[in-house]
Protein backbone atom coordinates (compact mmCIF):
# COMPACT_ATOMS: atom_id res chain seq x y z
CA UNK A 1 0.00 0.00 0.00
CA UNK A 2 2.88 2.23 0.92
CA UNK A 3 4.68 1.98 -2.32
CA UNK A 4 1.24 2.38 -4.22
CA UNK A 5 0.96 5.57 -2.40
CA UNK A 6 4.73 7.01 -3.13
CA UNK A 7 4.32 6.03 -6.70
CA UNK A 8 1.05 8.40 -6.69
CA UNK A 9 2.99 11.11 -4.83
CA UNK A 10 5.64 10.71 -7.63
CA UNK A 11 3.37 10.65 -10.41
CA UNK A 12 0.89 12.80 -9.31
CA UNK A 13 2.49 15.00 -6.89
CA UNK A 14 0.74 16.31 -3.18
CA UNK A 15 -1.01 18.91 -3.79
CA UNK A 16 -4.47 18.23 -4.28
CA UNK A 17 -5.25 20.68 -7.45
CA UNK A 18 -2.22 19.49 -9.13
CA UNK A 19 -3.16 15.86 -8.65
CA UNK A 20 -6.85 16.81 -10.34
CA UNK A 21 -5.22 18.36 -13.06
CA UNK A 22 -2.93 15.35 -13.53
CA UNK A 23 -5.46 13.11 -13.28
CA UNK A 24 -7.57 14.36 -15.92
CA UNK A 25 -4.75 14.57 -18.21
CA UNK A 26 -3.51 11.22 -17.36
CA UNK A 27 -6.92 9.42 -17.83
CA UNK A 28 -7.44 11.45 -21.35
CA UNK A 29 -3.66 10.30 -22.25
CA UNK A 30 -4.89 6.99 -21.38
CA UNK A 31 -7.86 7.17 -23.79
CA UNK A 32 -5.46 8.03 -26.40
CA UNK A 33 -2.91 5.16 -26.36
CA UNK A 34 -5.71 2.88 -26.24
CA UNK A 35 -6.51 4.65 -29.40
CA UNK A 36 -2.64 3.94 -30.58
CA UNK A 37 -3.18 0.03 -29.86
CA UNK A 38 -6.36 -0.12 -31.51
CA UNK A 39 -4.55 1.72 -34.41
CA UNK A 40 -1.70 -0.87 -34.78
CA UNK A 41 -4.63 -3.65 -34.39
CA UNK A 42 -5.73 -1.71 -37.81
CA UNK A 43 -2.24 -1.99 -38.95
CA UNK A 44 -1.90 -5.68 -38.51
CA UNK A 45 -5.34 -6.53 -40.22
CA UNK A 46 -3.80 -4.07 -43.39
CA UNK A 47 -6.04 -1.72 -42.50
CA UNK A 48 -3.69 1.26 -41.62
CA UNK A 49 -0.22 1.85 -42.90
CA UNK A 50 2.35 1.12 -40.10
CA UNK A 51 4.79 3.74 -40.56
CA UNK A 52 2.41 6.46 -40.85
CA UNK A 53 0.96 5.15 -37.87
CA UNK A 54 4.24 5.08 -35.75
CA UNK A 55 5.21 8.16 -36.98
CA UNK A 56 1.85 9.30 -35.48
CA UNK A 57 2.42 7.02 -32.54
CA UNK A 58 5.85 9.17 -32.06
CA UNK A 59 4.86 12.64 -32.02
CA UNK A 60 1.31 11.60 -29.93
CA UNK A 61 3.18 10.12 -27.12
CA UNK A 62 5.61 13.19 -27.41
CA UNK A 63 2.78 15.57 -27.33
CA UNK A 64 1.60 13.93 -24.31
CA UNK A 65 4.85 13.14 -22.13
CA UNK A 66 5.39 16.85 -23.00
CA UNK A 67 1.58 17.90 -21.68
CA UNK A 68 2.62 15.77 -18.65
CA UNK A 69 5.80 17.57 -18.05
CA UNK A 70 4.25 21.00 -17.94
CA UNK A 71 1.74 20.23 -15.66
CA UNK A 72 3.82 18.20 -13.31
CA UNK A 73 7.05 20.63 -12.96
CA UNK A 74 4.43 23.41 -12.40
CA UNK A 75 5.34 25.54 -15.32
CA UNK A 76 1.77 25.61 -16.22
CA UNK A 77 1.13 27.76 -13.19
CA UNK A 78 2.11 30.51 -15.23
CA UNK A 79 -1.23 30.83 -17.29
CA UNK A 80 -4.83 31.51 -16.20
CA UNK A 81 -5.76 27.71 -16.23
CA UNK A 82 -3.06 25.66 -15.19
CA UNK A 83 -4.69 22.29 -16.34
CA UNK A 84 -4.19 23.78 -19.78
CA UNK A 85 -7.57 22.44 -20.85
CA UNK A 86 -7.68 24.35 -24.25
CA UNK A 87 -4.79 23.47 -25.06
CA UNK A 88 -4.77 19.95 -24.42
CA UNK A 89 -8.32 19.52 -26.18
CA UNK A 90 -6.97 21.60 -29.26
CA UNK A 91 -4.06 18.60 -29.85
CA UNK A 92 -6.61 16.45 -29.50
CA UNK A 93 -8.77 17.31 -32.16
CA UNK A 94 -5.67 17.87 -34.20
CA UNK A 95 -4.89 14.04 -33.44
CA UNK A 96 -7.81 13.19 -34.31
CA UNK A 97 -8.12 14.60 -37.76
CA UNK A 98 -4.47 12.94 -38.01
CA UNK A 99 -6.42 9.38 -37.38
CA UNK A 100 -8.37 10.82 -40.19
CA UNK A 101 -5.85 10.71 -42.89
CA UNK A 102 -3.86 7.50 -41.49
CA UNK A 103 -6.95 5.57 -41.49
CA UNK A 104 -8.92 5.68 -44.53
CA UNK A 105 -10.56 2.30 -44.01
CA UNK A 106 -11.63 3.63 -40.45
CA UNK A 107 -11.91 7.10 -41.09
CA UNK A 108 -15.36 7.29 -39.94
CA UNK A 109 -14.75 6.41 -36.44
CA UNK A 110 -12.40 9.20 -35.93
CA UNK A 111 -15.31 11.75 -36.63
CA UNK A 112 -17.44 9.95 -34.00
CA UNK A 113 -14.22 10.43 -31.54
CA UNK A 114 -14.43 13.86 -32.29
CA UNK A 115 -17.99 14.90 -31.58
CA UNK A 116 -17.80 12.64 -28.54
CA UNK A 117 -14.48 14.59 -26.94
CA UNK A 118 -16.61 18.22 -28.16
CA UNK A 119 -18.85 16.68 -25.42
CA UNK A 120 -16.07 16.02 -22.41
CA UNK A 121 -15.64 19.85 -23.25
CA UNK A 122 -18.82 20.55 -21.52
CA UNK A 123 -17.52 19.34 -17.86
CA UNK A 124 -14.35 21.24 -17.91
CA UNK A 125 -14.43 24.75 -20.57
CA UNK A 126 -16.44 27.80 -20.60
CA UNK A 127 -19.22 27.52 -22.79
CA UNK A 128 -17.60 30.06 -25.21
CA UNK A 129 -14.36 27.77 -25.74
CA UNK A 130 -16.93 24.89 -26.21
CA UNK A 131 -17.99 26.56 -28.88
CA UNK A 132 -14.84 27.17 -30.90
CA UNK A 133 -13.84 23.93 -30.75
CA UNK A 134 -16.71 22.75 -32.53
CA UNK A 135 -15.58 25.30 -35.60
CA UNK A 136 -11.41 24.12 -34.85
CA UNK A 137 -13.13 20.69 -35.60
CA UNK A 138 -14.97 21.57 -38.35
CA UNK A 139 -12.08 23.03 -39.73
CA UNK A 140 -9.15 20.98 -38.86
CA UNK A 141 -11.43 17.92 -40.42
CA UNK A 142 -12.02 20.19 -43.16
CA UNK A 143 -8.18 20.54 -43.70
CA UNK A 144 -7.32 17.21 -43.37
CA UNK A 145 -10.10 15.58 -46.08
CA UNK A 146 -9.48 18.26 -48.82
CA UNK A 147 -5.52 17.34 -48.35
CA UNK A 148 -6.31 13.98 -48.64
CA UNK A 149 -8.52 14.06 -51.67
CA UNK A 150 -6.49 16.00 -52.86
CA UNK A 151 -3.48 13.95 -52.78
CA UNK A 152 -4.86 10.18 -52.85
CA UNK A 153 -8.15 10.52 -54.88
CA UNK A 154 -8.33 7.13 -55.20
CA UNK A 155 -8.03 6.04 -51.76
CA UNK A 156 -10.38 9.10 -50.17
CA UNK A 157 -12.46 9.71 -53.06
CA UNK A 158 -13.85 12.99 -53.02
CA UNK A 159 -17.54 12.67 -53.60
CA UNK A 160 -17.59 10.68 -50.51
CA UNK A 161 -15.10 13.35 -48.83
CA UNK A 162 -17.35 15.91 -49.50
CA UNK A 163 -20.22 14.12 -47.94
CA UNK A 164 -18.53 12.86 -44.69
CA UNK A 165 -17.64 17.41 -44.87
CA UNK A 166 -21.09 18.09 -44.87
CA UNK A 167 -21.81 15.45 -42.22
CA UNK A 168 -19.13 17.26 -40.17
CA UNK A 169 -20.01 20.93 -40.35
CA UNK A 170 -23.80 20.00 -39.33
CA UNK A 171 -22.80 17.78 -36.73
CA UNK A 172 -19.79 18.88 -35.23
CA UNK A 173 -21.02 22.98 -34.54
CA UNK A 174 -24.39 21.45 -33.25
CA UNK A 175 -22.98 19.06 -30.55
CA UNK A 176 -20.39 22.03 -29.62
CA UNK A 177 -23.21 24.36 -29.30
CA UNK A 178 -25.40 21.70 -26.84
CA UNK A 179 -22.01 20.91 -24.96
CA UNK A 180 -21.65 24.70 -24.54
CA UNK A 181 -25.46 24.84 -23.05
CA UNK A 182 -24.50 21.88 -20.74
CA UNK A 183 -21.21 24.21 -19.82
CA UNK A 184 -23.49 27.01 -18.95
CA UNK A 185 -25.85 25.08 -17.06
CA UNK A 186 -23.12 23.30 -14.70
CA UNK A 187 -21.21 27.24 -14.57
CA UNK A 188 -24.64 28.52 -13.15
CA UNK A 189 -25.04 25.66 -10.87
CA UNK A 190 -21.06 26.45 -9.88
CA UNK A 191 -22.00 29.72 -9.14
CA UNK A 192 -25.35 29.73 -7.16
CA UNK A 193 -23.87 26.87 -5.16
CA UNK A 194 -21.09 29.64 -4.36
CA UNK A 195 -23.56 32.12 -3.42
CA UNK A 196 -25.47 29.42 -1.31
CA UNK A 197 -22.74 29.01 0.62
CA UNK A 198 -21.67 32.03 1.40
CA UNK A 199 -25.08 33.01 2.17
CA UNK A 200 -24.89 29.97 4.94
CA UNK A 201 -21.87 31.52 6.26
CA UNK A 202 -23.32 34.75 6.44
CA UNK A 203 -26.09 33.05 8.91
CA UNK A 204 -23.74 31.05 10.68
CA UNK A 205 -22.07 34.32 11.20
CA UNK A 206 -25.42 36.30 12.36
CA UNK A 207 -26.59 33.51 14.53
CA UNK A 208 -23.15 32.70 16.70
CA UNK A 209 -22.02 36.25 16.76
CA UNK A 210 -23.13 39.74 18.27
CA UNK A 211 -23.04 41.98 15.37
CA UNK A 212 -22.36 45.10 17.08
CA UNK A 213 -18.76 43.69 18.54
CA UNK A 214 -18.01 40.67 16.25
CA UNK A 215 -17.75 38.46 19.65
CA UNK A 216 -19.61 35.72 20.26
CA UNK A 217 -23.11 35.61 20.77
CA UNK A 218 -25.09 34.49 24.42
CA UNK A 219 -26.20 31.22 22.16
CA UNK A 220 -22.80 30.61 20.97
CA UNK A 221 -21.51 31.35 24.06
CA UNK A 222 -23.95 28.58 25.80
CA UNK A 223 -22.74 25.93 23.30
CA UNK A 224 -18.84 26.89 24.36
CA UNK A 225 -19.79 26.51 28.29
CA UNK A 226 -21.41 23.01 27.86
CA UNK A 227 -18.23 22.09 25.41
CA UNK A 228 -15.60 23.93 27.72
CA UNK A 229 -17.30 22.50 31.30
CA UNK A 230 -17.27 19.06 29.75
CA UNK A 231 -13.52 19.35 28.59
CA UNK A 232 -12.68 20.56 32.15
CA UNK A 233 -14.55 17.26 33.88
CA UNK A 234 -12.71 15.22 31.35
CA UNK A 235 -9.24 16.35 31.95
CA UNK A 236 -9.42 16.79 35.21
CA UNK A 237 -8.33 20.57 34.53
CA UNK A 238 -9.32 24.48 36.25
CA UNK A 239 -11.90 26.42 34.44
CA UNK A 240 -12.51 29.83 35.50
CA UNK A 241 -15.59 31.87 34.33
CA UNK A 242 -15.81 35.92 34.94
CA UNK A 243 -18.29 38.12 34.36
CA UNK A 244 -17.27 41.57 33.07
CA UNK A 245 -19.16 45.18 33.42
CA UNK A 246 -18.55 48.41 32.16
CA UNK A 247 -18.92 50.77 34.92
CA UNK A 248 -20.95 53.62 34.87
CA UNK A 249 -22.17 52.89 30.86
CA UNK A 250 -25.22 54.22 31.29
CA UNK A 251 -23.81 57.94 31.55
CA UNK A 252 -22.04 57.87 27.79
CA UNK A 253 -25.33 56.79 26.52
CA UNK A 254 -26.78 60.00 28.80
CA UNK A 255 -24.13 62.04 27.97
CA UNK A 256 -22.50 61.67 24.70
CA UNK A 257 -25.70 59.68 22.70
CA UNK A 258 -26.12 56.45 21.88
CA UNK A 259 -24.34 56.07 18.96
CA UNK A 260 -20.92 57.19 21.66
CA UNK A 261 -21.92 54.25 23.90
CA UNK A 262 -22.08 51.49 20.95
CA UNK A 263 -18.78 52.54 19.69
CA UNK A 264 -17.24 52.46 23.54
CA UNK A 265 -18.60 48.91 22.96
CA UNK A 266 -16.54 47.80 20.00
CA UNK A 267 -13.48 49.11 21.30
CA UNK A 268 -14.20 48.09 24.74
CA UNK A 269 -14.85 44.79 23.22
CA UNK A 270 -11.77 44.67 20.84
CA UNK A 271 -9.36 46.12 23.46
CA UNK A 272 -10.33 43.13 25.51
CA UNK A 273 -10.40 40.51 23.03
CA UNK A 274 -6.90 41.33 21.63
CA UNK A 275 -5.21 40.89 24.93
CA UNK A 276 -6.52 37.78 25.66
CA UNK A 277 -4.48 34.98 25.93
CA UNK A 278 -5.04 32.06 23.14
CA UNK A 279 -7.70 29.71 24.27
CA UNK A 280 -9.40 32.01 26.05
CA UNK A 281 -13.03 32.86 25.60
CA UNK A 282 -14.91 36.26 25.51
CA UNK A 283 -18.44 36.76 24.92
CA UNK A 284 -21.05 39.08 24.81
CA UNK A 285 -23.25 38.16 27.86
CA UNK A 286 -26.01 41.22 27.21
CA UNK A 287 -25.96 44.64 27.08
CA UNK A 288 -22.64 46.43 28.71
CA UNK A 289 -21.97 42.91 30.27
CA UNK A 290 -19.11 39.97 29.05
CA UNK A 291 -18.59 36.69 29.73
CA UNK A 292 -15.00 35.59 30.09
CA UNK A 293 -13.92 31.60 30.18
CA UNK A 294 -10.61 30.90 31.12
CA UNK A 295 -10.04 26.69 30.86
CA UNK A 296 -7.09 25.66 32.68
CA UNK A 297 -6.50 28.80 34.49
CA UNK A 298 -6.60 28.68 38.63
CA UNK A 299 -8.71 30.99 40.29
CA UNK A 300 -5.02 33.16 41.24
CA UNK A 301 -4.12 33.16 37.52
CA UNK A 302 -7.65 34.14 36.48
CA UNK A 303 -7.27 37.16 38.61
CA UNK A 304 -3.89 38.15 37.66
CA UNK A 305 -5.19 37.94 34.10
CA UNK A 306 -8.47 39.90 34.36
CA UNK A 307 -6.60 42.68 36.39
CA UNK A 308 -3.84 42.30 33.66
CA UNK A 309 -7.14 43.31 31.39
CA UNK A 310 -8.60 46.05 33.39
CA UNK A 311 -5.12 48.19 33.27
CA UNK A 312 -4.53 46.81 29.24
CA UNK A 313 -8.70 48.41 28.90
CA UNK A 314 -7.97 51.81 31.06
CA UNK A 315 -4.79 52.73 29.82
CA UNK A 316 -4.84 52.27 26.22
CA UNK A 317 -4.04 55.14 23.86
CA UNK A 318 -6.96 53.86 21.70
CA UNK A 319 -9.64 55.50 23.93
CA UNK A 320 -8.27 58.49 22.43
CA UNK A 321 -10.22 58.04 19.22
CA UNK A 322 -13.52 58.35 21.68
CA UNK A 323 -12.95 61.90 23.59
CA UNK A 324 -14.97 61.29 26.88
CA UNK A 325 -15.73 57.52 26.27
CA UNK A 326 -12.65 55.97 28.39
CA UNK A 327 -14.50 53.45 30.47
CA UNK A 328 -12.92 51.40 33.36
CA UNK A 329 -14.97 47.60 34.14
CA UNK A 330 -15.57 45.21 36.93
CA UNK A 331 -14.92 41.96 37.12
CA UNK A 332 -16.44 38.42 39.42
CA UNK A 333 -14.07 35.59 38.58
CA UNK A 334 -15.39 32.07 39.66
CA UNK A 335 -13.83 28.82 39.72
CA UNK A 336 -16.18 26.10 37.99
CA UNK A 337 -16.81 23.71 39.98
CA UNK A 338 -16.90 19.84 38.28
CA UNK A 339 -20.57 18.71 38.38
CA UNK A 340 -22.31 22.21 38.61
CA UNK A 341 -24.67 24.13 35.78
CA UNK A 342 -23.11 26.54 33.97
CA UNK A 343 -26.15 28.43 34.83
CA UNK A 344 -24.94 27.66 38.70
CA UNK A 345 -21.54 28.88 37.84
CA UNK A 346 -22.26 32.19 36.28
CA UNK A 347 -24.97 33.15 39.28
CA UNK A 348 -21.62 32.93 41.24
CA UNK A 349 -20.14 34.99 39.46
CA UNK A 350 -22.79 37.15 39.25
CA UNK A 351 -22.99 37.70 42.90
CA UNK A 352 -18.78 38.24 42.55
CA UNK A 353 -19.64 41.26 40.58
CA UNK A 354 -22.28 42.68 42.46
CA UNK A 355 -18.99 42.81 45.38
CA UNK A 356 -16.79 44.03 43.05
CA UNK A 357 -19.61 47.03 42.40
CA UNK A 358 -20.05 47.53 45.82
CA UNK A 359 -16.63 47.60 46.66
CA UNK A 360 -16.31 50.89 44.17
CA UNK A 361 -16.03 49.61 40.73
CA UNK A 362 -12.92 49.40 38.42
CA UNK A 363 -12.01 46.12 40.14
CA UNK A 364 -11.42 42.89 39.88
CA UNK A 365 -13.44 40.10 42.60
CA UNK A 366 -12.50 36.46 43.12
CA UNK A 367 -14.90 34.66 45.13
CA UNK A 368 -12.45 32.89 47.25
CA UNK A 369 -12.12 36.70 48.78
CA UNK A 370 -15.35 37.42 49.41
P1 LIG B 1 -22.84 49.98 36.63
O1 LIG B 1 -21.51 50.58 36.86
O2 LIG B 1 -23.59 49.74 37.88
O3 LIG B 1 -22.77 48.76 35.77
O4 LIG B 1 -23.66 51.08 35.84
P2 LIG B 1 -24.09 51.06 34.33
O5 LIG B 1 -24.57 52.41 33.98
O6 LIG B 1 -23.00 50.53 33.52
O7 LIG B 1 -25.26 50.01 34.34
P3 LIG B 1 -26.76 50.04 33.94
O8 LIG B 1 -27.23 48.64 34.00
O9 LIG B 1 -27.49 51.05 34.81
O10 LIG B 1 -26.80 50.58 32.50
C1 LIG B 1 -26.39 49.85 31.40
C2 LIG B 1 -26.72 50.62 30.16
O11 LIG B 1 -26.22 50.00 29.00
C3 LIG B 1 -28.21 50.75 29.93
C4 LIG B 1 -28.42 50.43 28.48
O12 LIG B 1 -29.19 51.38 27.82
C5 LIG B 1 -27.03 50.42 27.92
N1 LIG B 1 -26.88 49.48 26.83
C6 LIG B 1 -27.13 48.16 26.78
N2 LIG B 1 -26.86 47.66 25.57
C7 LIG B 1 -26.43 48.69 24.81
C8 LIG B 1 -26.01 48.81 23.44
O13 LIG B 1 -25.97 47.85 22.68
N3 LIG B 1 -25.62 50.02 22.98
C9 LIG B 1 -25.66 51.11 23.80
N4 LIG B 1 -25.26 52.28 23.30
N5 LIG B 1 -26.06 51.04 25.07
C10 LIG B 1 -26.45 49.85 25.58
MG1 LIG C 1 -22.49 48.49 33.86
MG1 LIG D 1 -24.80 45.68 33.44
Amino acid sequence: MRAVSALRDLLLGTDSRMRLRLGRSLAAAGVGVIGMSIQFVAVLMGLTDATLAALFSVVAFTSLSLVYVALRTGWSLRFQDPAMTMPQMVLGIVALAAVYAINPAIRGMAMLIVAMSLVFGAFILPPARCRQLGWLAVAALGLVMAFSAWSQPTVFEPRIEAMHFMLAALVLPVTAYVAGELSAVRETQQAQKRELRAALDRLQQLATHDELTGLPNRRQMMELLALETRKATRNNTHLCFGLVDIDHFKQINDTLGHQAGDQTLVLFARLLSTALRAGDLLARWGGEEFLLLLPATSLDEAQRITERLRITCTESPAWESLPGCRVTFSAGLVLHRPGDSSALTIARADAALYAAKHAGRNQVVAESSL
